[in-house]
């Protein structure tokens, strides 16, 4: 079958590579010039298996007020008359409650050791070098409350593969050297020792390429406009460069998803939350950590991915544009500078920021819609990096008329239509 994907983030791309595994021919369209160019360019790099947890959670919404308006505050409301902001975060807040939050905690779940287990399979089979390590993530705590709970969510989880293991402050240094330099930030963590690190761009720029031999078309610098559909079915796409046919379409554009997909779901609540990072040379340097980090209360991931320290995080709503803002850059620079002063060189840090394609139960959008030939995979949100091979193999069982390797339950667009 003749398969047209929109979108060559790492989404979209192993999309191609489990259709194309399938033997369908594969053509993907990206606006840019080459792949992994918008979100999935320099994100955090975590590989969640076990932690893939949803943002709306009961503490959020007493966390964003009393964060209101600093520079650093790990979720931060831009107050702007954006209808869609406040419509989405209506919903989000809704999510929040501690019901919908082990609901979509236990979807999450699911998918993610899906999508693990098939990355393993996928380093296992592909030559793809994307500076992938496992050597688990550590989750930082500063605050006794919020690791006493930490531990004691870790307590109920009932396999002990899945469970992460409390350490207290020196047990966090034992795991991670690096930590040494600055141990008054913290008082304990909760170590993973499943979960992964690896350079989300590099994977999906390795992937391409690898797909272009074994024959997907790819089409870059081509803007798709409207999906194009008689009865209930498509036929194809309109683009600025001309109509493309096709017998089945997938939808993996991120944040322009909702306005693609407008005709069959109107207002699908994917929103645009801008997110930073930075990435710092680490040769010459001893003080960067080896392991993945995550400090729980400024919201921000640690990976080293070779010669570089990538730190990532923070959440903003209502921003004007994906423009990196100089003051939470320095906010990102400057917690990551007191954390691992002697991690490398801040000054010639590279800084970027990306907007992450959110929807308010913080789960992505996958498999087939209410027109037949039509697919979506999109609004991965926070989790686009762990979430990819699974949400993308489901969409291959899908196209392919398999039985997914899963239950949809909560994944769909159902939950939205
Ligand atoms: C700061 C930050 C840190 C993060 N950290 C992590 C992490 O540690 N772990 C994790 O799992 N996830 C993380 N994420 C989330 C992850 O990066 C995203 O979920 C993921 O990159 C989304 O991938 P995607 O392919 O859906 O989107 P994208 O990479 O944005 O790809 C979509 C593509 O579609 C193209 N496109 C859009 N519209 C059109 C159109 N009309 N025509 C043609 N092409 C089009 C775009 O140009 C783009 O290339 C983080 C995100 C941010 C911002």
């Amino acid at each position: 079958m003749k398969v047209l994907i929109v979108g060559a983030g790492v989404v979209g791309i192993t999309t191609a590579y489990y259709l194309r595994a399938d033997g369908h021919e594969i053509t993907v369209i990206e606006r840019q010039t080459g792949a992994g160019l918008e979100t999935s360019f320099a994100n955090a790099g975590q590989l969640c298996r076990y932690t893939a947890r949803p943002w709306a959670a009961p503490s959020v919404p007493s966390m964003i007020i009393r964060e209101f308006g600093r520079a650093d505050a790990p979720f931060l409301v831009h107050l702007r008359a954006d209808p869609a902001m406040w419509r989405w975060l209506a919903k989000f807040l809704l999510q929040c409650r501690d019901s919908k939050h082990q609901t979509t905690r236990s979807n999450l779940m699911r998918i993610a050791v899906h999508s693990a287990n098939l990355m393993d399979e996928l380093v296992k089979t592909e030559n793809v070098n994307f500076n992938h390590e496992r050597n688990g993530v550590l989750h930082l705590f500063r605050n006794q409350k919020s690791l006493d709970h930490a531990t004691d969510e870790e307590r109920h989880v009932e396999d002990p593969e899945a469970r992460g293991e409390a350490l207290n402050r020196d047990g966090c240094i034992a795991i991670e050297p690096a930590l040494a330099q600055n141990p008054s930030q913290f008082i304990g963590g909760i170590f993973h020792r499943h979960e992964q690190t690896g350079d989300a761009h590099r994977f999906t720029k390795e992937l391409s390429k690898l797909l272009k031999t074994r024959g997907v078309i790819f089409r870059y610098g081509v803007n798709a406009q409207q999906i194009l559909s008689k009865g209930n079915r498509v036929s194809g796409l309109s683009t600025d460069q001309g109509v493309i046919e096709s017998d089945a379409v997938v939808i993996s554009a991120a944040n322009s998803s909702a306005q693609l997909l407008n005709s069959a779901y109107p207002k699908l609540p994917i929103y645009p939350v801008k997110g930073y990072s930075i990435t710092v040379q680490t040769s010459g340097f001893n003080g960067a950590p080896k392991i993945g980090i995550q400090d729980h209360s400024r919201k921000i991931g640690f990976s080293r991915l070779g010669e570089q320290l990538r730190a990532a995080g923070t959440a903003e709503f209502g921003a004007r544009d994906g423009a990196p803002d100089h003051a939470r850059i320095e906010a990102l620079c400057n917690q990551t500078r007191i954390l691992f002063p002697g991690a490398g060189e801040f000054e010639t840090a590279k800084t970027w920021a990306g907007l992450r394609p959110m929807t308010p139960d913080g789960a992505p959008i996958v498999g087939r819609t209410k027109w037949k030939n039509l697919f979506v995979n999109t609004g991965h949100g926070s989790l686009g990096w762990s979430l990819a091979c699974g949400s993308s193999h489901i969409i291959a069982d899908v196209v392919s008329e398999r039985t997914p390797a899963i239950d949809l339950t909560g994944l769909t667009i159902d939950r939205f239509a």
